[in-house]
């Protein structure tokens, strides 16, 4: 897949005065995107688009280019102690995206500049945990790889936390652009996973990102780098022929990453899931989809704050469970499933 370019990009004011906010700003003079001011993400006006789903379409081809105000970091269970963002949403059409009902309303694509302020609350928060080694989740709200060629912010991260000795950082993607931070300075300290799917799942439902095969030459090249690495088996969709279809993709997987780093591989395994008001906005974004969202077929279970969301029941749950963790086992043996949720 080529790599993302927005159709037009906003700055807010003060983005510019930033070293990251210039280099994005001679990116778009190199390829001729128009740019825009705007003096908040929440004043932009003139994203194109006569319906729902005209509006979200030109929204993904919109960077907006500001700072990170807030900088509490929230907890990122299971994955990781707390969760940070260098972007929100991201220039994937995933149909299921996880992202739906928490920036349902505005899908442009945002970048932080004040990659120092980021960093210094990372520090903080790593350094109240101390002796204790603390890890951050850095794709909770977007896929920072999927504009790496326009930022550079996911290497300097990266290098950021080389530099701590009690921090880990974890990034997870849907893409394969990893040339940018492949000779990264990481020092063992950043874990990079992948998103991975059947074909069935990645045809139908993962547009724009990159295919199954990009990702897994992609993870080659982040091990023979020297990372870390993992995959999220997510989200796990019990369409017809799954179990022969999760078999392949499983054994795809063992033939791409190299024999010698298979001991320190990570498995995530995440059951697809929603709510009420992500199926609502899927139906108005996607009025064809195929993905099932039968509530009939599902059982209510309380997610994060409160929310109710529909999630397979619970005999399914134990057999896909069971099916793909004796997957994972027999072709790594050394490897390590963290959860499934
Ligand atoms: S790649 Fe991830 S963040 Fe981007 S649309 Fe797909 S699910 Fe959402």
């Amino acid at each position: 897949m080529r790599l993302w370019m927005p159709d037009r990009v906003f700055f807010e004011p003060s983005a510019q005065a930033y070293p990251m906010g210039q280099k994005i700003l001679e990116f778009c003079e190199n390829h001729k995107i128009p740019i825009l001011e705007t003096t908040s993400h929440n004043q932009i006006r003139g994203i194109p688009g006569e319906n729902e789903k005209a509006k979200y379409a030109n929204a993904k081809k919109t960077l907006v280019v500001g700072t990170k105000k807030s900088l509490k970091l929230d907890v990122c269970k299971p994955s990781a102690h707390y969760q940070f963002s260098l972007m929100t949403n991201c220039p994937g059409h995933c149909e299921y995206c996880y992202l739906f009902t928490t920036q349902g309303k505005k899908p442009y694509v945002r970048v932080y500049v004040n990659l120092q302020d980021i960093f210094a609350a990372i520090d903080k928060y790593s350094g109240e945990r101390l002796p204790e080694t603390t890890s951050f989740e850095a794709a909770s709200t977007g896929d920072p790889l999927a504009v790496e060629h326009i930022t550079g912010g996911l290497k300097e991260t990266i290098e950021h936390f080389g530099t701590l000795a009690h921090a880990k950082l974890r990034v997870v993607t849907k893409f394969a652009n990893v040339e940018p931070v492949l000779n990264a300075e990481h020092h063992g300290h950043t874990r990079f996973r992948f998103s991975i799917n059947t074909e069935h799942v990645i045809n139908r439902f993962e547009h724009n990102t990159d295919s199954l095969q990009k990702r897994l030459e992609a993870a080659q090249k982040i091990a023979r780098a020297g990372y870390e690495i993992g995959f999220l088996v997510a989200p796990i969709i019990l369409h017809e022929d799954w179990e022969e279809a999760y078999k392949h993709l499983i054994d795809q997987v063992r033939a791409y990453i190299p024999r010698e780093v298979e001991g320190a591989i990570t498995f995530e395994l995440i059951q697809h899931r929603f709510t009420g008001n992500a199926k609502k906005i899927i139906l108005e974004r996607y009025p064809n989809t195929k993905l099932d969202m039968d509530e009939n077929k599902r059982t209510l279970k309380y997610g994060k704050y409160g929310r109710m969301k529909y999630v397979y029941p619970k005999s399914e749950v134990s057999e896909m469970k069971a099916y793909i963790s004796d997957l994972i086992t027999a072709s790594f043996p050394d490897g390590r499933i963290q959860y499934f949720t």
